[in-house]
C-alpha cells in the first residue's frame, strides 16, 4: 500500500546512540526520562529534557544570529540531517521565513556551492556510467518512495547549467512537500540525473561533485531517462515522479512521452501555470471580467508561459468555448519579438499561440498595439514592465492585470512599487520574488508572490493519498479554483490574489482533496472513494510533533 508507510512498520525501534544517529526518530535532548530509560539513551545526553518548542526557539536564536544566507542554509541542512521533525517543526511553523533560505533564492545560492558546502549525500545520484544498473540503485533506497523529484540540472532556476550541484532543488522542493502539505519524509526521493555538464566553472571545479563530462544528448540522453522512468515504476510501483528544472528541450519532449504513460508533472510548466491561473481568476473578480474575454500578453514564451496559457485555455474550454477561440486570448512575445503565425522559427509549444498579426519586435509597441487586460513577465528580462509600459495599461484598462513573475529580484520585470506608481495605484498585482507592502494615497498594498508551493504539494498529497495513476490537466483546474476560493475578500481588498503563505497546511489539505475527488471521479484512483475525502486527506498528513515511543 503506498499510504499510511510509517517508519519502519514491524520493526524494533534501535537503541542506544544508533537512536540518536537515526534522524527519522531522534528527538535529541527532547527525548523523555521513561523513553531514555526504555532505549538505552541516559548519560548518552544531558540530564535536562527540553520540549520541542523550546528546542525550536533554540534553533530559530541560532539562525538569526547567522547573517550570510548560506550560512543559514548550511545550519539548516544539518539540522535536517540530525533531527527531521525539529527541522520540519521549524519550517512549517514559520514558512515565510524559512522558505526563502532552503528553497528559492538561497537554494540557487546552495546549488552553486554545492560541492563547497557538502556534508553527507541526501537522495540518490544516477549518472551516465549506471546505465543498466539503475533498478539496483533504486533498490537500494532503504524506504518505498511515494514521490520523486528529479532533475537533470540543466536548468536550475534561473541559473542554468548547475550539473549534478542542481540535486539542492530535489531536496528542497521535497522538503516543502513535507513542511507545506505534511507528505511524509519517508516518502520522499530527491534524484539528481547526472548526465554531465556544459558548465566549463563546474568542470574545471576540484570541488564539483559531479561527472567531469559535457551533457550527452540524443539517443544517449533518452535512453538513460527511460531506463530510470521503467526501474522507477517496477521498484516504486505507482510512484509520483516530478520533473524540475529541465531545461525547455528536454522538458516539454519528457512531459509529452510520459504524462499518459505514467503518474508524473512538470512543476515549472504546470505547477506554475495552476498558481497563475489562481491569480487571474482573484484579478477577475475584482474586475468582474470573463477569462475568455480577457486578452493574456505573456513576455516571455518559455515553460511558464506556455505552461499558464496551455491551462488557460483548457479552463475556458470547461466553459464550453471552442479551443481555437479560446487560445485567441493568449498572446507570447519572445526574444524575437511577438509570436505571429508567419514565423518560422517557433518551437513546437509556441504554434498554438502563433496568431494571425503583424510581427512587431519590440514589447511597448505589442503593449500598444493589442491592448492587453493583461501582462505577465516570465522573460527572466529584469525592468521590461517600464512606467511607460504601465501608464499605457493603465489607459486600456480601468484595472490593469500586471504580473511581474520573473526571478530573482533582480529579473523582475518591475517591483510592487513599480507597478502600483506606474498606474495609479490601479494594477492588480502579483510576484515573483518577494516586494513588501506598498503604501499609495493612504492605501497599503499587499503584493503576494505567485509562489508554486502553494499548488504542488497539495497537488502531490492528493495524488499519493489517492493513489492516483495520472496527473491531469483538470488536477491543475481543480488545485487553481480551490486556491482561488480561499481567497477572501480582505485579501482582495488590499491587494492580494493569492492567500496568506501561513495557511498552506490548510491550503494543501483542500487542493488534495480538490484533486484526489478527481482521481476518484475519473476512475485514476488506486483505492475506494472514502466516505470524507478531507479527512482521508488529513489522516495521512505527517505531523512534525514528536511522537512518544513509548
Ligand atoms: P524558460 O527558460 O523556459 O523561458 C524563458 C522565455 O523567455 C523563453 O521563451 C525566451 O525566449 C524568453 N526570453 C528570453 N529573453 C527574452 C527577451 N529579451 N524578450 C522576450 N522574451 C525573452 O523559463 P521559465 O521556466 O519559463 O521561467 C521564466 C521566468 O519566470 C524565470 O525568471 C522564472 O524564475 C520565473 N518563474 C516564476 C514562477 C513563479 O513566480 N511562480 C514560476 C515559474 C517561473
Amino acid at each position: 500500500m503506498k499510504t499510511k508507510i510509517k517508519y519502519r512498520a514491524g520493526v524494533p525501534l534501535p537503541r542506544g546512540i544508533d537512536m540518536l544517529h537515526d534522524p527519522l526518530l531522534n528527538k535529541g535532548t527532547a527525548f523523555t526520562m521513561a523513553e531514555r530509560d526504555a532505549f538505552g539513551l541516559r548519560g548518552l545526553l544531558p540530564p535536562h529534557v527540553h520540549t520541542q518548542d523550546e528546542q525550536v526557539s533554540r534553533t530559530l536564536m541560532n539562525l538569526r544570529q547567522l547573517t550570510a544566507p548560506l550560512d543559514k542554509f548550511v545550519a539548516l541542512n544539518a539540522l535536517h540531517d540530525r533531527n527531521e521533525a525539529l527541522f520540519f517543526r521549524v519550517v512549517c511553523d514559520n514558512v515565510d521565513e524559512i522558505q526563502p533560505i532552503i528553497y528559492t533564492p538561497t537554494v540557487g545560492l546552495a546549488c552553486q556551492s554545492f560541492g563547497r558546502i557538502f556534508q553527507r549525500p541526501r537522495g540518490l545520484f544516477i549518472s551516465a556510467a549506471d546505465r543498466g544498473h539503475i533498478k539496483t540503485i533504486l533498490r537500494g533506497w532503504p524506504q518505498q518512495a511515494g514521490i520523486i523529484v528529479v532533475t537533470d540540472g540543466e536548468r536550475i532556476l534561473g541559473l542554468g547549467d548547475q550539473g549534478a550541484n542542481g540535486m539542492g532543488i530535489p531536496v528542497g522542493k521535497l522538503s516543502l512537500y513535507t513542511a507545506c502539505a505534511g507528505i511524509h519524509p519517508t516518502l520522499c526521493l530527491p534524484i539528481a540525473i547526472d548526465v554531465g555538464t556544459n558548465n566549463e566553472t563546474l568542470l574545471n571545479d576540484p570541488f564539483y561533485i559531479g561527472v567531469r563530462h559535457k551533457r550527452i544528448t540524443g539517443p544517449a540522453y533518452d535512453e538513460l531517462i527511460e531506463e530510470f522512468i521503467t526501474a522507477a515504476q517496477e521498484t516504486f510501483p505507482g510512484v509520483l515522479i516530478q520533473f524540475e528544472d529541465f531545461a525547455n528541450h528536454n522538458a516539454f519532449r519528457l512531459l509529452a512521452r510520459y504524462r499518459d504513460r505514467i503518474c508524473t508533472f512538470n512543476d515549472d510548466i504546470q505547477g506554475t501555470a495552476a498558481v497563475v491561473l489562481t491569480g487571474i481568476l482573484s484579478a477577475l473578480r475584482v474586475t468582474g471580467g470573463k477569462l475568455a474575454d480577457q486578452r493574456l500578453l505573456f513576455f516571455g514564451a518559455g515553460e511558464a508561459a506556455t505552461g499558464i496559457a496551455d491551462l488557460v485555455v483548457s479552463a475556458i474550454v470547461a466553459q464550453g468555448i471552442p479551443e481555437s477561440a479560446a487560445r485567441q486570448v493568449c498572446w507570447l512575445v519572445d526574444s524575437r519579438g511577438l509570436v505571429v503565425k508567419s514565423r518560422t522559427d517557433l518551437a513546437p509549444q509556441k504554434l498554438p499561440y502563433a496568431h494571425e498579426h503583424a510581427a512587431i519586435a519590440d514589447f511597448p509597441a505589442v503593449v500598444r498595439a493589442l491592448k492587453p487586460t493583461a501582462i505577465i513577465g516570465v522573460a527572466a528580462v529584469g525592468g521590461t514592465f517600464t512606467r511607460e509600459v504601465l501608464e499605457d495599461m493603465a489607459r486600456i484598462n480601468a484595472r490593469p492585470i500586471v504580473f511581474a513573475l520573473s526571478n530573482p529580484t533582480s529579473k523582475a520585470e518591475c517591483t510592487a512599487s513599480e507597478a502600483y506608481q506606474g498606474t495609479g495605484g490601479k494594477a492588480l498585482f502579483a510576484c515573483g520574488s518577494p516586494f513588501d507592502p506598498v503604501t499609495l494615497g493612504g492605501n497599503t498594498l499587499v503584493p503576494r508572490q505567485g509562489n508554486n508551493s502553494y499548488i504542488f504539494p497539495g497537488l502531490g498529497l492528493g495524488v499519493i493519498v489517492s493513489q492516483s495513476r495520472r496527473v491531469t490537466d483538470e488536477m491543475f483546474l481543480a488545485a487553481a479554483r480551490t486556491l482561488a476560493a480561499l481567497v477572501t475578500e480582505a485579501d482582495l481588498a488590499q491587494g492580494s490574489l493569492l492567500p496568506a503563505l501561513s495557511r498552506l497546511r490548510e491550503i494543501s489539505a483542500a487542493i488534495a482533496t480538490a484533486v484526489a475527488t478527481i482521481a476518484y471521479e475519473r476512475g485514476l484512483a488506486g483505492k475506494a472513494r472514502p466516505a470524507d475525502i478531507l479527512a482521508d486527506v488529513k489522516s495521512e498528513m505527517y505531523d512534525p510533533r514528536y511522537q512518544s515511543y513509548i
